[in-house]
């Protein structure tokens, strides 16, 4: 596969297939940018990445480091080696929708990762007909004692990356978040492109 980068545009969704083994870098081209993430079993579309069996296997509400992004069939299929930001990425927050931007008084039409995700898989022939919960890498979603949730912009610093080494072989599929109404894209509220590339080894443990 190739390690030249690839680029997920701005607003946009895109599908790769990964083999198991391989690793998958995702760069925070702009610092700004949230990504949400699915995986889908390469050989049943219909075993998806599972936010809840995620949380329960890793005991944890966030995603970093070391923890594995489980499927519905509590089988792992993505494990984070690698995080230049060190930072926690959200699980909580559904992706966002066409009815969220209604709610938030946009026009219809407004771009969104529910209908990327849709669109993505539709590049490969793939279809599924509903939306999971997404995996929302560099979301920065602090939660308070009393579970309150807020969204703060990203972290992240331009040229972040975090890398996940396939479990399974699978459908890989990223969308850079379109949400221009609230920060959680940066405080200039514009969305960028998110870089991905494909490495049969962890790019992140390469040293002069
Ligand atoms: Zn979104």
């Amino acid at each position: 596969m190739s390690q030249e980068q690839m680029i997920v545009p701005a607003s946009h969704g895109e599908a790769f297939r990964v083999k198991a083994g391989q690793h998958v870098l995702i760069e925070n081209v702009y610092g700004n940018q949230v990504a949400d993430l699915w995986a889908l079993a390469a050989d049943d579309a219909f075993e998806t990445s599972s936010l809840d069996q995620t949380r329960s296997v890793n005991s944890n509400i966030f995603f970093a480091t070391g923890m594995t992004l489980m499927s519905s069939r509590r089988r792992p299929m993505l494990t984070m080696v690698a995080d230049s930001g060190d930072v926690r990425h959200d699980t909580l927050l559904c992706p966002c929708s066409r009815e969220l931007y209604r709610q938030l008084g946009c026009a219809d039409g407004h771009r969104n990762c529910s209908d990327n995700f849709h669109e993505a898989l539709s590049a490969l022939d793939l279809a599924l007909p509903f939306t999971p919960a997404s995996l929302n890498l560099f979301m920065n979603v602090p939660v308070a004692p009393d579970g309150t949730v807020d969204r703060l912009p990203p972290t992240t610093v331009a040229g972040d990356t975090v890398v996940l080494r396939a479990e399974m072989d699978l459908v890989l599929v990223l969308s850079a978040c379109p949400q221009d109404v609230t920060p959680i894209n940066g405080a200039s509220r514009t969305p960028r492109d998110i870089g991905v590339s494909l490495h049969d080894t962890n790019p992140a443990e390469v040293t002069a």
